[in-house]
């Protein structure tokens, strides 16, 4: 696997083609957004409709949680790098298909490669499987807040799964729940010190 520049990736996919139902569903692909050079990086599941009106990753209502939590650990949406496993809204907002993982994944573990972040966060049961696959079987609750690595060639990185924002907007936003993300972001911040 090369490692290409971000943009020349993103162009890449700018007109994929190679899920037929999402390129026909779809307004756009959904690259990605933040720091080029970002130490986190961030993967989420699929743009939702809010995304593929406008363009930008986890812009609706997860994205202002997501917000909160970044702000827990003194970072902006702009100091890190978003993307998703897939870059284009499934329909009706269902659940990828395993093939349009597998379509998406050079493109994936490519943005992985060329920002080189100190830390993944992958967020949720999709993206925390794409990226680490057996050892996320046990599911996202069972794995939150711990730190895994994922070797791509010959480099090594630091995963840490986290619950999806909108888990916590299906519990009403408890409180409870909150406080057990932040404190997952809490690993994410200092995995990503301890990297220094
Ligand atoms: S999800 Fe990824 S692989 Fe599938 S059409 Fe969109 S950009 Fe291409």
């Amino acid at each position: 696997m090369t490692n290409i520049p971000l943009q020349q990736l993103k162009s890449e996919y700018s007109n994929c083609t190679k899920c037929k139902e999402l390129c026909n569903f779809r307004s756009q692909t959904i690259f990605g957004s933040g720091d080029l050079n970002a130490s986190v990086l961030l993967i989420g599941e699929a743009p939702g409709k809010t995304e593929d009106e406008q363009g930008i990753p986890f812009c609706g209502a997860s994205g202002k949680i997501l917000q909160e939590l970044l702000e827990s650990i003194n970072l902006t949406r702009e100091e890190v790098f978003i993307t998703n496993t897939i870059l284009c809204r499934p329909p009706k907002n269902r659940n990828p298909k395993k093939d349009e993982i597998q379509n998406c994944n050079d493109r994936l573990f490519k943005t992985i490669q060329a920002i080189n972040p100190k830390v993944i966060v992958t967020i949720g049961n999709f993206a925390s499987k794409t990226i680490l696959k057996k050892e996320a079987k046990p599911g996202i609750t069972k794995i939150r807040g711990q730190v895994f690595q994922l070797q791509i060639e010959d480099q090594k990185y630091q995963v840490v799964p986290v619950v999806h924002p909108a888990n916590l907007l299906y519990n009403g936003r408890n409180p409870v729940i909150l406080e057990q993300m932040k404190k997952d972001f809490q690993v994410v911040i200092e995995t990503t010190e301890s990297n220094d």
